[in-house]
């Protein structure tokens, strides 16, 4: 078989997979980062002054329904078992979220049984709105007035900068709502959090003889200079030199305080209330039970608009947004021997498992068309 010549930009998670994936299959496979570490904002390490493994970008929760991708994740890391349980405070009380029997039942001062709570919440909906579109519809139909109110309306303000009323129903309905005591906040088959953090996940799969690795290396034509096919995995919006415009992310604020023991008691507590400036407070050592440790390390995290000189997270994707990722879509359609993967280079908000699963695809469909002698796709996943 013919080696290709391989490079990726991006040492994230996709980078990484899809050069693990082709390097395995003995192409020759150069990834660079313009960051100092690998694993983009996945990245993990220890406090200084506590020992605790922080997440430096912001709390990251392995979940996934996914066997091929679990698998694929425990060749290369040890999981160690983690249920992550949010809570959040709102005029003056914690609840518990997602909203379960619990929460209604402390918020209404009620003792419902699952389908008492139910034909509760069902007097409190919305019914006039069958097919919600919007966050807030979504909201109303489902929960009601007064539990949209305190836990989602001024959480989501935050959030993402606008009302709920123009963001789309979708971001809701990552969020179940549950007529049982069950409060574990995903509804996976696994669920887990890495014993060493995330960057020795990425540096095993990045452990290849056929990988090279260059850190603080931001991408230059000569870059591309005799490689067969480029993996492009930052923003589609920066390949084309933001020649329509800067895509629009929410980027996030971390306030970093030390506290002596314990600050909070959990690792996830959000904050309801717009007044609050911030959206939620983690604390990082509850992210690793299996750790002993005195101190403690937190992070008080603020949501606002990416500016060029931020890192980018959450990709907003409204109706502005998607006409200018059109153009670039329409541009990215007609190359040749480049494909563009991941968060960044597709500008959708992916979970980790969709990541890794989206990767592993990639790489799939690249050395069938090696093997075919057809063409690779640009794209190997729904864009627009
Ligand atoms: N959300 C909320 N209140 C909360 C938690 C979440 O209003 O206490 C909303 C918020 O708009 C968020 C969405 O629900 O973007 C999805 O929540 P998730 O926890 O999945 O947020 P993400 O992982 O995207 O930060």
């Amino acid at each position: 078989m013919i080696k290709k010549n391989i490079l990726i930009v991006g040492a994230g998670f996709t980078g990484a997979v899809i050069g693990r994936e082709l390097a395995e299959k003995g192409h020759k496979i150069r990834i660079i980062d313009s960051r100092p570490h690998v694993a983009g904002n996945c990245y993990s390490e220890r406090d200084e002054q506590t020992g605790v493994m922080v997440h430096t970008y912001g709390p990251h929760i392995f979940h996934t329904d996914n066997q091929e991708v679990w698998d694929y994740l425990n060749r290369f890391a040890e999981m160690m078992p983690y249920t992550n349980r949010v809570k959040t405070t709102v005029n003056g009380q914690v609840f518990s979220l997602p909203i379960n029997l619990h929460t209604i039942n402390q918020f209404f001062n009620t003792t419902c049984s699952p389908s008492e709570a139910q034909a509760l919440i069902e007097s409190k909906s919305d019914q006039t709105i069958s097919n919600p579109q919007t966050f807030e519809e979504q909201a109303m139909r489902f929960v009601g007035k007064e539990l949209y109110e305190a836990f989602f309306k001024g959480y989501t303000i935050k959030q993402w900068g606008m009302s709920p009323a123009e963001l789309p129903a979708s971001i809701l309905k990552r969020l179940p709502v549950r007529f049982n005591y069950d409060d574990n906040y995903f509804s996976h088959k696994y669920q887990g959090m890495p014993k060493e953090g995330y960057t020795p996940i990425v540096e095993n799969i990045l452990n290849h003889p056929n990988i090279t690795i260059e850190l603080n290396h931001t991408f230059d034509e000569s870059d591309a200079e005799g490689i067969d096919h480029l993996f492009f995995t930052g923003p589609i919006d920066a390949w084309y030199g933001y020649r329509f415009g800067r895509l629009g992310y929410r980027t996030l604020d971390f306030e970093k305080f030390h506290t002596e023991g314990d600050f909070q008691g959990t690792a996830v507590m959000n904050y309801g209330e717009e007044k609050v400036p911030y959206t939620r407070i983690t604390e990082h050592k509850y992210f690793a039970p299996w750790e002993q440790h005195q101190g403690s390390v937190c992070y008080r995290e603020f949501s606002r608009a990416c500016t060029p000189d931020d890192t980018p997270y959450y990709p907003i994707r409204q109706m502005g947004e998607m006409e200018m990722l059109n153009q670039y879509l329409d541009l990215a359609e007609q190359e040749k021997n480049i494909s563009f993967a991941g968060r960044l280079g597709t500008y959708r908000y992916l979970d980790m498992d969709v990541t890794i699963g989206e990767a592993l695809d990639m790489a799939k469909t690249y050395l069938e068309s090696i093997e075919q002698n057809s063409e690779m796709p640009v794209f190997t996943v729904k864009v627009r």
